[in-house]
């Protein structure tokens, strides 16, 4: 089962409206007047959130909420060396990229060794406002610099709202159309297929679609990958995308990382998701977390790969690059190195996997519990072994209810997705654990 029309994983069903309190009904109805239906709503009842701080959220009513889930303030929320950094630059100068400036030239300088491989070797960054036109502009480069436009993804993927990048994020349903070059493999589902078989299955399958996209005139220009395969339902194996690589490599195509999600220390084990896997991408793409709220995304490439795009065309971004959102980006990454975040992430991280371990065996509907350092993925179950997306549901829901904020994921919408700030205490996460083990024992 994948996702169906238009639906979104622990989405609010607007039939339960009439069941919530009346201010909330209020302001979804009045959200749903302004904005229209295209937008959607987490949780059987939305929460109104007004303000943030460090790893809590507050409702109106100053109810504090444990944000377990936003990946966008890996500094948690309104952290003060970024709030100081923007503030400072915005009361100076924010303009665009066609103007010397030393900020976005200070970053790209601090961010380029972090890359390894051919792009610390000699590689350049370009500066967008969002992960959809990172990956947009990603794939323009990939199909100029090959001639070809096949682009091969993962299942369940997700990579933008652009209408090149919706093209190839199947997760948003199978009502959104994905290109006629577009080609899918499976997710590395290490629940279901012995690990150590991944890697080559997932190679054999790039192999094949190749062949496929080579067949029907349109070649392979790129894979494009999510290290943590958040939107497939979270896997973390390491090194399965090593034998992708080659197989990519092996037939002309550029490799994407795409590191919106699994980039910035959230593996906490190396800064970068895809140097988990051993890899050395054309091209490395990301966006959320980099400037903790402020939008500020890019690429980073290897300069070979961009030199016949460069020649050809050029690349103006109005906002991207700006110097305000380089600021951000720079508060962001010395504050992560700094506080040696990617180490607490690692620490905590194997909190919250060794207290869901040791809950399992008292919960058949726990199927599986994977990961890496602050992106943990529990897989509900029912007594069959299939997907119980009910369960998951009823879990994050519950958290809700108790005030902490998690969500779910997957094909089947039956993975809890635990994801917070990377500054997640251990006093956070045994308030995550306790909450949820009382939530458990209430549900399933
Ligand atoms: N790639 C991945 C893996 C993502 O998760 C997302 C956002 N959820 C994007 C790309 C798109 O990023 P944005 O929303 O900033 O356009």
């Amino acid at each position: 089962m994948s996702t169906p029309r238009g639906k979104m994983v622990n989405a609010f069903n607007p039939d339960s409206l009439a069941g919530l309190p009346a201010a909330t009904q209020e302001a979804i109805r009045r959200r749903d007047r302004l904005l229209g239906p295209a937008y959607r709503l987490f949780y059987e009842e939305p929460v109104q959130v007004s303000r943030g701080l460090g790893t809590k959220l507050y409702d109106r009513e100053g109810n504090e909420y444990l944000d377990a889930y936003n990946n966008v303030v890996p500094l948690g929320h309104c952290h003060p060396r970024v709030i100081e950094a923007v503030t400072r630059q915005m009361q100076t100068l924010c303009t665009h990229t066609r103007y010397i400036q030393d900020g976005i030239l200070d970053y790209a300088e601090a961010m380029l060794p972090s890359f390894g491989g051919r792009i610390a070797a000699a590689g350049h960054m370009m500066f967008t406002c969002t992960g959809s036109e990172a990956n947009d502009l990603a794939m323009r480069i990939a199909r100029h610099v090959t001639g070809r436009r096949g682009i091969i993804c993962t299942a369940e993927a997700y990579h933008g709202n652009s209408d090149l990048t919706a093209s190839f994020s199947p997760s948003l349903g199978n009502r959104s159309p994905l290109g006629t070059w577009v080609r899918r493999i499976p997710a590395p589902d290490s629940y279901r297929h012995d690990p150590a078989t991944l890697g080559r299955m997932m190679a054999a399958a790039v192999r094949a679609e190749a062949q496929e996209l080579r067949r029907h005139g349109d070649g392979l220009a790129a894979f494009i990958a999510d290290a943590l395969f958040s939107s497939d339902g979270i896997f973390a194996t390491p090194e399965v995308l090593r034998p992708v690589a080659e197989a990519v490599h092996a037939e002309g195509g550029l490799f994407v990382a795409d590191e919106v999600q699994s980039g910035f220390a959230r593996s906490g084990e190396r800064f970068w998701g895809f140097q988990r896997h051993g890899i050395d991408p054309d091209i490395v793409t990301m966006g959320k977390p980099m400037g903790n709220g402020y939008p500020v995304a890019g690429i980073a490439i290897v300069a070979d790969v961009l030199e016949g795009f460069g020649r050809d065309t050029r690349y103006f971004n109005t906002f991207g690059g700006n110097g305000v959102a380089m600021a951000a980006a720079q508060a962001v990454l010395d504050t992560i190195r700094e506080e040696a975040l990617i180490e607490s992430v690692a620490r905590v991280g194997a909190e919250i996997t060794a207290g869901l371990r040791a809950l399992a065996p008292r919960f058949e509907a726990i199927g599986d519990i994977r990961g890496a350092g602050l992106y943990i993925g529990v897989e509900m179950i029912r007594p069959d072994g299939s997907p119980d997306a009910a369960a998951a549901g009823r879990i994050v829901n519950g958290l809700r209810a108790a005030r902490v904020l998690i969500s779910a994921t997957g094909p089947d919408s039956n993975v809890l997705k635990i994801r917070p700030p990377l500054v997640f205490s251990s006093a956070d996460a045994d308030r995550l654990l306790s909450t949820l083990e009382t939530v458990l024992a209430a549900t399933v």
